[in-house]
C-alpha cells in the first residue's frame, strides 16, 4: 500500500477531536453523483474532492460540481493540514488540457474550477501546464467560466503570469492560515509570498476577480484572523472564504478547536464589514464549495458596485 504522507510517519499522534453535530456532512446518493464520478473515473481525472477527502462531495457532485486537480496527485509540499499525497511526482500528462476540457463539456459545468498540486520539481512551477488547461477548456467551453485555484509558484519568479495571461474569470489562492502559524502548518510556504501573488493578479488584470480562503480551528487567534483579511484586503482581494479545519489523521496538525457556527457568521460579518466584494463564511466552507453559485453573486456584486460609483 502507498503511503500517503513518508514525511508524517516519525510525527507525534494527535488524536482526532469527536466532530460536533454541525459538521455533518449531507448524504445524497443521486444519480447525479454517480455520473460524475462516471466522467470522472472514464477521463482517468483526479480531483481534490476526492484527494483532499472533502466533506462536501457527496452534495457537490450531486450538482456535477467537481474541482479537478491537475499535474497529478502527488504534491512536492507537507503541509501539516493537507491530505493530497506527498512525494516525487511524475512528469506531466500532456494529453491533460484535453482531458480537463473534455470532461467540463461532458460535465456541462457552467462553471469550472482547476486547482492543481504543488510542483516544486518543475522550472515554472507548472505555469504553463496550468496556462494551457486553461486555454483548452475555454476552447471548447466557451459559455463555461473558469476559476483557477493555484499552487503560490515559490521561488519561480514571475511564472505566474503566464496564468493570468490565460484570463481565468477567477484567480483563487488560499492563504490558508495566519502568518504565525505558517512554520507548522505550512512550512514549504510564505505568507508574504502568497499575498504578494493575490496582489500581482489583481495589479496585472484589474477585471479579474480574485479569491483567497482561511481555514480556522488551527490555534490561531481572532485579533489575528482580522489581521489577515486587513491583509487580504489590502492586496484587493474579492472574494474571502472562510471554513473550519478538519484533522484528516492522527499525523496531521492538532486540530485546536471547532468553532460555532455563530462564529462563522460574526466573521462573515467582520468580513463584509472590511470590504470584501463577497465572504462565505461557514464550518463546512471550502474554497471550491458553491464555486458557481458565488461566482453569478461575484458578477452582479461588482456591477452594483460599479453602479453606485457611477452615481455618486
Ligand atoms: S467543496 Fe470543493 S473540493 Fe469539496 S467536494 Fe465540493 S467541489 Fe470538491
Amino acid at each position: 500500500m502507498r503511503i500517503r504522507h513518508p514525511e508524517k510517519i516519525n510525527k507525534p499522534a494527535n488524536p482526532i477531536k469527536k466532530k460536533p453535530e454541525w459538521i455533518r456532512s449531507k448524504l445524497i446518493n443521486s444519480q447525479e453523483f454517480f455520473l460524475t464520478k462516471t466522467i470522472v473515473n472514464q477521463n482517468k481525472l483526479k480531483t481534490v474532492c476526492q484527494e483532499a477527502n472533502c466533506p462536501n462531495i457527496t452534495e457537490c457532485w450531486s450538482k456535477r460540481h467537481a474541482t479537478f486537480l491537475i499535474m497529478g496527485d502527488t504534491c512536492t509540499r507537507a503541509c501539516a493540514f493537507c491530505d493530497v499525497i506527498t512525494g516525487k511526482p511524475k512528469p506531466l500528462d500532456p494529453l491533460e488540457p484535453y482531458k480537463i476540457s473534455s470532461a467540463v463539456k461532458k460535465l456541462n459545468l457552467k462553471h469550472a474550477v482547476i486547482t492543481s498540486v504543488d510542483r516544486d520539481d518543475l522550472d515554472d512551477g507548472g505555469a504553463k501546464h496550468f496556462h494551457d488547461v486553461i486555454i483548452e477548456t475555454r476552447k471548447n467551453n466557451s459559455n463555461t467560466t473558469i476559476e483557477a485555484l493555484t499552487p503560490d509558484f515559490l521561488r519561480k519568479g514571475d511564472s505566474y503570469e503566464i496564468v493570468i495571461k490565460a484570463k481565468p474569470d477567477v484567480f483563487n489562492h488560499n492563504i490558508e492560515t495566519v502568518p504565525s502559524l505558517y512554520r507548522k502548518v505550512r512550512p514549504g510556504s510564505r505568507y508574504f509570498a502568497s499575498l504578494e501573488l493575490l496582489k500581482n493578479a489583481k495589479k496585472i488584470d484589474k477585471n479579474i476577480f480574485t479569491k483567497s480562503g482561511l481555514m480556522v480551528g488551527l490555534g490561531e487567534s481572532k485579533n489575528e484572523i482580522l489581521q489577515v483579511m486587513d491583509d487580504l484586503k489590502s492586496a484587493e482581494v474579492d472574494f474571502l472564504t472562510i471554513g473550519q479545519y478538519l484533522q484528516p489523521s492522527v499525523k496531521h496538525h492538532p486540530l485546536d478547536r471547532y468553532y460555532y457556527p455563530e462564529e462563522f457568521e460574526e466573521l462573515k460579518v467582520s468580513a463584509k464589514a472590511k470590504g470584501f466584494l463577497l465572504v462565505s463564511s461557514s464550518p463546512l466552507t471550502r474554497s471550491s464549495y458553491h464555486a458557481d453559485e458565488d461566482f453569478t453573486k461575484l458578477q452582479k456584486k461588482r456591477i452594483n458596485q460599479t453602479n453606485a460609483q457611477s452615481i455618486g
